[in-house]
């Protein structure tokens, strides 16, 4: 009995020192939305919202969100030129009301009604796979994170008279950006639509490939302790935890729109692919030979943002990309009537390393012997309030616009090849 009790307190301490720091509060913390004007105004936003300690949720059409304390609210918002307003006045109410009862939907699909911790999504990846073994194979690991969690791919395909391995492969992944929840259930929505759908065009023409959570740990880490953190828990050689998983891939890595310091959260990391992450999904892309179009999903601001985000040059195929970025927002809007806008990434702010331009860059060029639609997508909402607390109740209208723009992106891809 003793030692029955003497087991239960040290799996107790196990659990405890598994979960981490306590859970982090933000009470004094506060959103604001500053009007940065061109492109020199929102460097200068940006540089202030380091300085003053601040976490840029989005930078949007002219506008960057800021999340800040209500100290540095207190001393003046005056340094920031275009002017600055309070979207967001009490974000722990924001963080608790996404997760109350009455956010969830209320659909008859009741797993599209919540959010799910990652061994859940694991969990119905691999029961998706026993439900329509004739669509849809679950790898359980491709390769692992940090703290050893898996990174599983998904295979989605019909039978048809063209063998699976000879088919153009479709690309798709999410959650390298831990907090931005919404794109994990996105591509959850989208997969499911692929493995019940009645119409199979796509899905015998092409094999759907899918990395529906690139960042295991801090997504984990979102749902134990801190809701609103964005990198990987890399531990880092000044102490400090997470690479910016977006930052770190090979391609013009380490220039514009990225930092060098471990503590910022777009930090590059110490050497494109440091991130366990990034180097195993890189990996598995470049085994994929026949990928002709590659999505990574984000939150939030409503955009499709196609190449490039390292320059401004245009990108050769910047036609038949904007075509199809232009098409995406449209199959978008008429679902439910939001607007996506469409646009180069580098026309938000300028970004290295990222996934996207990794998508149609010299390394894939090199690896598979093409470029691919490389897109980042941006879902909902359009602004910070409530920004990464989109309540569950958005999840399926949300998968539901996503996927009319992925299913025109394939098509475009599949007729279009780069
Ligand atoms: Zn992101």
């Amino acid at each position: 009995m003793v030692a029955a009790v003497m087991v239960m307190v040290l799996v107790a301490a196990a659990v405890a020192s598994a979960a981490g720091d306590k859970v982090v509060r933000y009470d004094d913390e506060v959103v604001l939305e500053c009007q940065h004007g061109n492109a020199t105004g929102g460097a200068a936003v940006r540089a202030w919202a380091e300085e003053v300690g601040g976490d840029v949720w989005a930078v949007r059409d002219g506008v960057t969100d800021v999340r800040v304390t209500g100290a540095v609210v207190a001393r003046g918002l005056a340094a920031v030129a275009g002017g600055c307003r309070v979207v967001v006045d009490d974000l722990q109410a924001l963080v608790a009301a996404s997760r109350a009862p009455l956010a969830r939907g209320t659909s008859n699909t009741p797993w599209f009604n919540d959010y799910h911790t990652y061994d859940e999504i694991a969990a119905w990846f691999a029961e998706l796979a026993a439900q329509y073994p004739e669509r849809v194979s679950f790898q359980p690991r491709i390769g692992e994170s940090t703290e050893g969690r898996a990174l599983f791919a998904v295979r989605i395909s019909a039978p048809s008279p063209v063998p699976v391995a000879q088919r153009p492969q479709i690309y798709l992944q999410a959650l390298q950006h831990a907090r931005e929840w919404i794109g994990g259930a996105v591509i959850q929505y989208i997969a499911q639509q692929l493995a019940t759908t009645t119409e199979t065009a796509l899905l015998e023409a092409a094999e759907f490939v899918l990395v529906p959570v690139v960042n295991p740990d801090g997504y984990a880490y979102t749902w134990t302790t801190d809701r609103l953190w964005r990198k990987t828990r890399y531990r880092n050689a000044d102490g400090s935890y997470g690479i910016d998983a977006n930052r770190n891939w090979d391609d013009h890595w380490g220039g514009q729109g990225s930092s060098s310091n471990p503590r910022s959260d777009t930090y590059h990391g110490p050497a494109p692919f440091a991130a366990p992450e990034t180097l195993a999904v890189s990996d598995f892309i470049l085994q994929n030979s026949r990928i002709v179009a590659a999505y990574d999903l984000h939150a939030y601001s409503q955009l499709i943002l196609g190449p490039y985000g390292w320059t401004h040059a245009a990108p050769p195929h910047a036609q038949q990309l904007q075509t199809s970025g232009n098409f995406q927002s449209l199959a978008i809007e008429k679902v439910h009537g939001k607007k996506y806008v469409s646009q180069p990434s580098v026309d938000l702010y300028p970004t290295t390393g990222s996934a996207g331009d990794w998508f149609y860059g010299q390394q894939i060029l090199d690896g598979i012997g093409r470029l691919t639609y490389g897109f980042t997508l941006e879902a909902r909402p359009a602004s910070a309030n409530p920004g990464f607390l989109l309540p569950p109740n958005q999840i399926i209208p949300t998968g539901e616009e996503v996927w009319a723009a992925i299913q025109f992106w394939a098509s475009y891809a599949l007729e279009n090849p780069l």
